[in-house]
């Protein structure tokens, strides 16, 4: 019977999740069937199957018809915005984001996608701040997709929640619980300010209650947005002033972050734009260049050299940089310091420190620079591979080590030479012939020479 229920709900047509509000009681259906632990085939009780048969009737065979285009009007934009709205109920929380076409006549919201999730079972036991957190953290992932998918479109993002007690969170840094420091370093990680919205006009709030495909229909509110999106910011909703109490969130121990120096791992290029090491380096040389001729402050603040030097103290100047931005791409704790036995050098740079012994080996190869696994570090892993005529793991694993320490190094390089579109080439298999036909029958019995001619050429032949 599980199937059977996992089976409706995925029979849903709906890519941008708009039926989530109707969705999240099927889903809360399945979780309730998980908690039971019964077998696929088994058969659920009288109680829930009178659950699952009313949601049945609900949704089979009904229809919700929606435009294609998202705007009506065809004025120009004068620009677009995003607004998300994130709620959460005892189980369930949800996002629902809107794009604002600005134009001279007024401004135009309209849905364009949300999100519903379950709690998760071990967070059930939450207060409701900390689930209305999840729900502003999938909001926050929501719209990072949507920016990055479509860069340059949205002048503005924001999200907006009914919870006063995660703008206080967000706005004091303070040290919480680890639960809310790790979501808070992930939503102040990008500049998407958190705003109010009061309960009554939170459009997010119909998909974390969920509710039935009539009523859905009918939801001004949710398929349209809130009212005050298309009057100027100046009229929307104020935060209400109130004392904000810190529920059970017990204080966990500050977690210390090591810092590597960020003023210079400034991310000039994008390193996701390029499919091989050399053309990040020589772009970036090429960049770092014109920028030390034409901007001397930005060649001393870079603490760059004269452009006279040779191009191939730049490329190890570039190297230096991206090794840089590895390193500070995700965050180092004390603790992971410690573990992997790791410290900083003069130059702010992370290297580990090996048993070799500095004085008899090279510094580079006694106390090799640290690196995290991302998609720069694939590019030099795979940069490797080719030089050495696509090596195997063991040969790529023992040129990286000779300066580099990557934790995982050897999963890192096997996922990385998997992918390698040369070596997939070179190891494929051809394809099997097929079946050979059945040969005609005048080559096969037994008769005069020449009773038989025939000539192996492609034809068609005219003959006069
Ligand atoms: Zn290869």
């Amino acid at each position: 019977m599980e199937f059977g229920l996992l089976a409706f709900q995925a029979s849903l047509f709906d890519p941008l999740q708009l039926l989530q509000p109707c969705v999240i009681p099927v889903k809360l259906a399945v979780q309730k069937l998980w908690e039971k632990k019964l077998k696929w085939s088994a058969v659920i009780d009288a109680d829930l199957q009178q659950v699952v048969n009313e949601l049945y009737e609900q949704l089979n065979g009904k229809q919700i018809v929606l435009p294609r285009k998202l705007f009506i009007n065809d004025d120009p934009a004068i620009r677009y915005e995003l607004q998300g709205f994130a709620d959460s109920s005892a189980f369930a929380y949800g996002v629902a984001v809107y794009i604002i076409k600005v134009t001279e006549n007024g401004r135009f919201p309209t849905l364009l996608i949300t999100k519903g999730r379950l709690i998760p079972l071990k967070f059930l036991k939450y207060c409701i701040a900390r689930k209305e957190l999840l729900g502003v953290v999938l909001a926050f992932e929501l719209l990072i997709y949507l920016l990055n998918t479509f860069p340059d479109l949205f002048q503005l993002a924001e999200i907006q929640t009914d919870s006063t007690t995660v703008l206080h969170w967000w706005r004091n840094s303070e040290s919480r619980d680890r639960f809310i420091n790790n979501r808070m370093i992930k939503i102040k990680s990008h500049d998407i300010p958190l705003r109010y919205v009061p309960t009554d006009y939170n459009p997010a709030d119909i998909i974390s209650r969920g509710c039935t495909i009539d009523e859905l229909k009918d939801d001004e509110l949710y398929w349209r947005g809130p009212l005050y999106l298309t009057q100027a910011v100046e009229y929307w909703p104020v935060e209400p002033v109130t004392a904000i109490e810190d529920e059970d969130c017990e204080i966990a121990a500050p977690v210390d972050v090591v810092i590597i120096d960020p003023t210079s791992a400034t991310v000039i290029i994008d390193a996701t734009r390029f499919s091989s090491w050399n053309s990040l380096m020589n772009c970036l040389m090429k960049v770092l260049q014109f920028l030390a001729k034409k901007f001397p402050k930005f060649r001393t603040a870079e603490n760059l050299p004269a452009t006279d030097v040779k191009s191939a103290e730049w490329i190890l100047i570039c190297e230096m940089k991206v090794i840089k931005i590895i390193q500070t791409s995700k965050l180092l704790t004390q603790k992971r310091m410690n573990e992997l036995n790791l410290f900083v050098d003069t130059h702010h740079f992370v290297r580990k420190d090996t048993r070799l012994d500095k004085n008899a080996f090279n510094f580079d190869v006694a106390c090799p620079l640290f690196l995290n696994d991302c998609y720069e570090t694939r590019l030099l892993i795979k940069n490797i591979h080719d030089k050495f005529g696509h090596a195997g793991i063991t040969t790529v694993v023992a040129e990286l080590r000779q300066r580099f320490y990557l934790p995982k190094a050897i999963q890192v390089v096997r996922k990385v030479i998997r992918n390698c579109n040369q070596c997939k080439r070179e190891k494929a298999k051809p394809f099997s012939l097929p079946p050979m036909p059945v040969l005609p029958v005048e080559r096969t019995l037994e008769c005069l020479p020449f009773i038989n001619s025939g000539v192996d050429y492609a034809g068609p032949f005219n003959i006069l």
